[in-house]
């Protein structure tokens, strides 16, 4: 075997990296590298799905996900106007459609952690870090991919094919040249962290999710360093609130007094403003480059779908990689991995998150009312109940897009 003879990885994030793990257990030598020299510890994805549990089952990953996480199979949805429940929904209505009939709450560098712990065990898996994949380009069997080290010097990759899961920023979606159409919603999201004990404080559940027409809120509780449990609150920026307000802690406290009163005084342990955006790469592979993760799809965050819906992504892709590896043909595979996954991309992650943040933010008070009895008719009915929590789990998308042929 040449040199040649590997699968290049852009980004060791969580796609990239279990993508490599997948890969190398399928003894497909496989280079990944990254721009940071550690997984970054910054507040992104912190929820796993039971779909995403149950993918990482078999891999080996879910001892320790347990380990280091929180269970919870329920999820709250409510009034922020009465700060009463209107809603709650249990992952318990699927225990006949997986293994895990509840999400796990761990914070996104942790599961990398995990995964990367996995693949050094891996002979066939090389993780480069600190080095930032600037160009890439293709032939009709080759693949390269020039990357610059920290002290400036480059080097060049050469491999059979590149996956693309550099993030929503992605170099190997510009180089495909495809579209990432979608849009940015006007408003910035504050995700702020305190140690205050919520579930005691406000008898939430560890995810919840707060419907006000001006100031809502999602509130979910990840273990924290220390394991003693960190609240994260996700607030919205009106367009109008300069980022130097939204940092500050008269803005937070403000939101803290209006959202959380009565837990009384929450102490500020973390901020961070992002921007949020709704796209869908036109095209998940061009030739021997493929996209996985982010940087074929971004969405906001409210349910908990980007990240684990990547998974998805990549270890349908690897294991499609590993087929034409061993001889078949390339373009039907590689088509077909586009048709499920870019499809249902669009049909489950976005509309979704879209219809939980117009659901959570909702002005009219008639389309409001309506919205909230429609949750509470959906957690009543039996049947309602399952449809969506099997929507929410992304168990449906996984299904619908494994049928897709
Ligand atoms: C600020 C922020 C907050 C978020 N909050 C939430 C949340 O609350 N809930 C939720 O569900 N989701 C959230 N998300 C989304 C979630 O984090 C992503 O869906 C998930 O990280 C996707 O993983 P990925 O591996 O595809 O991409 P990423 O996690 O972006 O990983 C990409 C990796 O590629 C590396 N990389 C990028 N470009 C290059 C390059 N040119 N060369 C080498 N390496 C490169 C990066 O260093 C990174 O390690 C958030 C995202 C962001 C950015």
């Amino acid at each position: 075997m040449s040199d040649i003879d590997r699968i290049i990885i852009a980004g060791g994030g969580p796609i990239g990296t279990l993508t490599g793990l997948r890969l190398a257990r399928h003894g497909i030598p496989v280079t990944v590298l990254d721009r940071l020299d550690k997984p970054a510890e910054d507040h992104r994805a912190a929820t796993l799905q039971p779909s995403t549990l149950d993918l990482f089952a078999p891999m080996g990953l879910t001892d320790e996900i347990l380990r280091q996480g929180l269970i919870s199979p329920m999820f709250q949805w409510r009034d922020r106007e009465t700060h009463k429940a209107v809603a709650e929904f249990d992952y318990g209505y699927l225990k006949d459609d997986t293994a895990f009939p509840y999400v796990v709450q761990i914070e996104q560098h942790k599961t990398v952690n995990i995964a990367i712990a996995a693949a050094r065990k891996e002979p066939l898996f090389q993780l480069i870090r600190s080095i930032d994949v600037f160009d890439v380009s293709q032939g009709s069997d080759w693949v390269e991919a020039k990357a610059r080290h920290e002290d400036g010097s480059v080097e060049v990759f050469r491999g059979r094919w590149l996956i693309g899961a550099d993030g929503g920023r992605s170099v190997v979606r510009k180089e495909m040249d495809v579209s990432f159409d979608g849009f940015t919603w006007p408003e910035r999201f504050n995700i702020v962290t305190t140690t205050r004990d919520l579930e005691a404080a406000m008898g939430f559940r560890l995810r919840n999710y707060c419907a006000h027409p001006e100031r809502w809120v999602s509130l979910m509780k990840v273990p924290g360093e220390d394991f003693e449990g960190l609240w994260r609150c996700v607030f919205p920026a009106k367009s109008d609130e300069t980022d130097e307000e939204v940092m500050s802690d008269a803005w937070i406290t403000a939101r803290f007094a209006e959202c959380l009163a009565p837990a009384g005084e929450c102490e500020i342990v973390h901020r961070n403003m992002y921007s949020v955006h709704q796209r869908v790469a036109g095209a998940f592979y061009k030739g021997r480059f493929a996209l996985a993760g982010d940087s074929a799809h971004i969405n906001n965050p409210i349910g908990g779908m980007g990240m684990n819906s990547g998974f998805q992504d990549g270890l349908n892709l690897a294991d499609k990689l590993a087929e034409i590896w061993k001889g078949a043909d390339a373009e039907p595979l590689l088509a077909r991995y586009d048709r499920q996954r870019r499809l249902t991309a669009i049909e489950y992650v976005q509309a979704q998150s879209i219809a939980n943040k117009r659901t959570l933010e909702e002005r009219d008070p008639k389309v409001r009312a309506a919205n909230l009895d429609n949750l509470r008719r959906m957690a009543a009915d039996k049947e309602s109940h399952r449809d969506f929590v099997l929507r929410s789990s992304l168990i449906a998308m996984y299904r619908k897009s494994e049928m897709i042929e």
